[in-house]
C-alpha cells in the first residue's frame, strides 16, 4: 500500500511553533490547508503561508462550538490538533491552582474532546486500499506513564496523559473512517521547548508528517515518536 499524499489538512493551533510549521511544509507540499489560531497575528501568520485561517479558542466552550461549522462540508485527509499549554513549572509535587489547573486542562484535554468530535464529520471518506482519513494529536512523551521519569511539570504531565487516554477513544469511535495516532513531537526549539531544546521544528514536522503518512489501520490507537517508533502510553 503506498503512502498518499496529504491533499486537504486541517490544523488546530497554528499561530507559530509546531503548528505553523505544520502549515509552512503542507503548503510547500501543495496541499489545501486550514488553520486555527485564537489571535489575530496567528490568523495573519497563517494566511501569510496561503492558508484558510479560522478563530478558534479550543479553551472557550462558545468558540469550539463554532468549529462545526466553520469546517461543515469539508473533507480533510489529515488532521492534527496542536494546541497545548504547559502551565505551572512545578518541580515536584505542588498543588497547582484551579485556574492553572483549568488552563492547562482546558486547553490539552477538554480542547481535544471538543475539536475531534467537530471534524469526524468533515474527515474524507476512506478510498479503496487506505485506511481512512489520518488524526494527530500531539501529547508528550511526558504523559507516558509508562517511560515516567520524574515529576517535574506534573499539571502537564496528567494531561498529556489524559489527552492519550482521549485520542485512544477516538481511535475506536473513527475506526473505519481515520486513523488516529498520538504523538511525541521530541523535545522541540519553540516558544515551550525553549531555546536549548534538541530538536528543530522542521524536524520534528517533517518526521510526524512521514509517519502519518506511513499508518495503517493496525496502527491505529497507538502513540509514536515523531520519528513513528512506538512508545510506551
Ligand atoms: P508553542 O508554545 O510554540 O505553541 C503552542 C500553540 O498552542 C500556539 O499556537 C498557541 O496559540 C496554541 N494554544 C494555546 N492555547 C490555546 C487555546 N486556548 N486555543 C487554541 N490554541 C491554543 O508550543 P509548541 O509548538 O512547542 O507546542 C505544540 C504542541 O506540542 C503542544 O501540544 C505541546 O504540548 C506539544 N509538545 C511540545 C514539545 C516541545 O518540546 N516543544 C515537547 C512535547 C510536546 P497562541 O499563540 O494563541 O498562544
Amino acid at each position: 500500500m503506498s503512502s498518499p499524499i496529504a491533499r486537504n489538512v486541517l490544523i488546530v493551533g497554528a499561530s507559530r511553533g509546531l503548528g505553523l510549521e505544520f502549515v509552512r511544509q503542507y503548503r510547500a507540499d501543495g496541499a489545501r490547508v486550514t488553520a486555527t489560531a485564537r489571535a489575530d497575528d496567528g490568523l495573519a501568520a497563517i494566511a501569510a503561508l496561503g492558508a484558510k485561517p479560522l478563530k478558534l479558542d479550543v479553551a472557550d466552550a462558545a468558540s469550539a462550538s463554532g468549529l462545526a461549522w466553520q469546517i461543515d462540508g469539508e473533507s480533510f485527509d489529515t488532521v492534527f490538533y496542536v494546541s497545548g499549554v504547559y502551565g505551572p513549572r512545578s518541580a515536584g509535587m505542588e498543588p497547582p491552582s484551579v485556574d492553572d489547573f483549568d488552563a492547562v486542562m482546558h486547553t490539552n484535554v477538554l480542547g481535544a474532546m471538543r475539536v475531534l468530535p467537530s471534524v469526524a464529520d468533515a474527515l474524507a471518506p476512506p478510498v479503496a486500499g487506505q485506511p481512512g482519513a489520518r488524526i494527530g494529536v500531539i501529547s508528550s512523551r511526558m504523559g507516558s506513564i509508562g517511560l515516567r521519569n520524574g515529576t517535574s511539570g506534573w499539571t502537564y504531565r496528567a494531561s498529556k496523559a489524559a489527552v492519550n487516554s482521549v485520542l485512544k477513544d477516538a481511535s475506536i469511535a473513527l475506526a473505519g473512517r481515520a486513523v488516529c495516532v498520538a504523538f511525541h513531537p521530541g523535545w522541540v526549539r519553540t516558544d515551550m521547548g525553549g531555546a536549548g531544546a534538541d530538536l528543530a521544528p522542521e524536524e520534528s514536522v517533517a518526521g510526524m508528517r512521514r509517519a502519518i503518512a506511513a499508518l495503517d489501520a493496525s496502527r491505529s490507537g497507538s502513540f509514536l515518536n515523531y520519528d513513528g517508533a512506538p512508545l510506551a502510553w
